[in-house]
């Protein structure tokens, strides 16, 4: 069975940067990779487009080949979802045996002391920490307490146990953001080859994002 592992986010909208690191995450682990779009924590900016909006992206963007899928789960329940929480769902799902692995920005990744039981997080998934174009802040203590001794410096390695390691995955940095790319759109400006093609062909989504 292969790992499974999961790229949250807003994807408002999905672009190639998303894309480009969920595939090369799905090759370098061997795994099936699935975007899981969020409802949008307190602490952001709403997102310009509804969540039916950014799943129909999404589904537009995946079609045509089967390493990358979407799973919807956290906008099937209402309210924004605990990263813990979803990890114990997918667990139920999949037992006990079978590799899940959090794929998390090096950005975000120094900021996981801030999540809710950050520590039962390495007793539900591994983590695959993705090198992204920016700096990299420092570890805080208690993260390099916790995650430092559970590192591994190879892939195969996540395929080996369900659960409780830390990879650094180096991706192909892309600097693309979905607000670079909103801001195109807003412009009335053509964000080709930052988002899939079958996204700039369809004039509803051009629509969600055109300044009224
Ligand atoms: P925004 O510009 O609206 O903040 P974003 O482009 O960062 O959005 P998100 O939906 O917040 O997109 O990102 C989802 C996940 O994808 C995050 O883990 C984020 O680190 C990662 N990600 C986004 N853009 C890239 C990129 N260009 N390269 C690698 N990873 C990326």
């Amino acid at each position: 069975m292969k790992p499974i592992a999961i790229l949250g986010g807003t994807f408002d909208p999905v672009h190639n940067g998303h894309l480009r690191v969920a595939w090369e995450a799905a090759e370098a682990l061997d795994a099936e990779v699935r975007l899981m779009p969020a409802h949008v924590p307190p602490h952001r900016p709403a997102p310009v487009a509804s969540a039916a909006q950014r799943v129909d992206m999404l589904r537009s963007a995946l079609v045509g080949q089967s390493r990358l899928t979407l799973d919807t789960r956290e906008l099937d329940r209402a309210g924004a979802s605990y990263t813990v929480d979803t990890l114990r769902g997918m667990r139920v799902e999949v037992g006990d045996e079978r590799s899940l692995i959090l794929l998390v920005g090096a950005d975000a990744f120094g900021g996981l002391p801030t999540w809710r039981e950050w520590h039962a997080l390495f007793d539900l998934a591994h983590i695959a920490m993705l090198t992204r174009p920016g700096r990299t802040e420092p570890w805080p203590a208690e993260l390099v307490a916790e995650a430092g001794p559970r590192r591994v410096r190879v892939a195969s390695e996540l395929r080996e146990s369900a659960c409780g390691k830390v990879l650094s995955l180096p991706v192909t940095p892309l600097d693309i953001s979905a607000s670079a790319v909103r801001a195109l759109l807003a412009d009335g400006r053509e964000p080709r080859w930052l988002i899939p093609d079958a996204l700039l062909a369809d004039v509803e989504i051009l629509r969600i994002y055109r300044r009224q």
